[in-house]
């Protein structure tokens, strides 16, 4: 899968793809991904890429001409791209839209706009969608960019260590992830649960699911709505029950 950010930063865009899980990904050839300077594609001797908004206000606005042809040239090279921009004003990003773009296959071409954002026929003329990271406004696309990059890209097989560290990952079939534990086996006098230290997997595999969905109850209730209790989640809800029953009626 190929990522191509079209910026004015594209430093602060290399230095993501050059750390970390993806500079291994793009190192085992499980992704490739680069930022493109938006200023390069500027015709004029000013190597303007903005400028004032018709009717007047405040702030500038990017001039659809530099990312017209920056569009084109990232097309160049993959042609079966899907352009999506960085907004406020797009769907609002989330695990599922993650799994979803990391099927896409081919590639994804980033626009980041910066200032007052960018000229309204760039939307009706070159993207295929609009992504917004969280109902707030920051100065640029970039960290945008890199968001959904970095959270589609750990979802692509082989990309982390191992395909079960995404499986059970919070929000992936609405619930929070369960408690982790790592050595020592007693930290400040608070030891790991018995039963992760049992050798017993399946114990293991309800302890954690018991975990995942306590978590998701306290921190995160809104998720249960979207996806119902399963059977084994219903025992342990009735178990809960009756634990508190027997409490209150002590
Ligand atoms: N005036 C615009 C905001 C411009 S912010 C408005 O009110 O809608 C400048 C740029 O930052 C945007 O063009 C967009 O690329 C990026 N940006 C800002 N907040 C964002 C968010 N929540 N999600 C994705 N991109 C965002």
């Amino acid at each position: 899968m190929d990522f191509t950010v079209l910026t004015l930063f594209p430093e602060l865009v290399n230095a993501f793809f050059s750390h970390g899980m993806m500079s291994r990904a793009i190192d085992k050839g499980l992704i490739s991904g680069r930022a493109t300077d938006i200023r390069q594609f500027a015709v004029d001797r000013h190597n303007s890429v903005d400028d004032r908004p018709y009717g007047g206000g405040s702030g500038m606005v990017m001039m659809p001409g530099p990312l017209k042809a920056a569009v084109r040239d990232a097309k160049a090279c993959n042609p079966g791209s899907k352009v999506v921009m960085m907004s406020p004003q797009g769907e609002k990003f989330t695990q599922a839209k993650a799994c979803e773009l990391a099927k896409t296959g081919t590639g994804i071409i980033f626009i980041c706009g910066r200032y007052e954002g960018v000229d309204e026929r760039v939307y009706t003329e070159l993207v295929d969608e609009e992504i917004s990271i969280g109902d707030y406004v920051m100065t640029g696309g970039e960290l945008a960019a890199m968001v959904i990059i970095d959270s589609t890209a750990r979802l692509i097989p082989g990309v982390l260590g191992s395909a079960q560290s995404a499986a059970a990952d919070s929000f992936t079939g609405d619930r929070l992830e369960y408690a982790q534990y790592t050595r020592p086996e007693i930290f400040d006098g608070k030891k790991v649960p018995e039963v992760l230290v049992s050798g017993n997997h399946e114990k293991i595999r309800l302890w954690r699911k018991e975990s995942s969905l306590k978590r998701t109850f306290l921190k995160r209730p809104d998720l249960l709505h979207r996806t119902g209790l399963d059977d084994e989640e219903k025992t342990m809800v009735r178990q809960w029950c009756r634990e508190l029953e027997n409490l209150a009626a002590s």
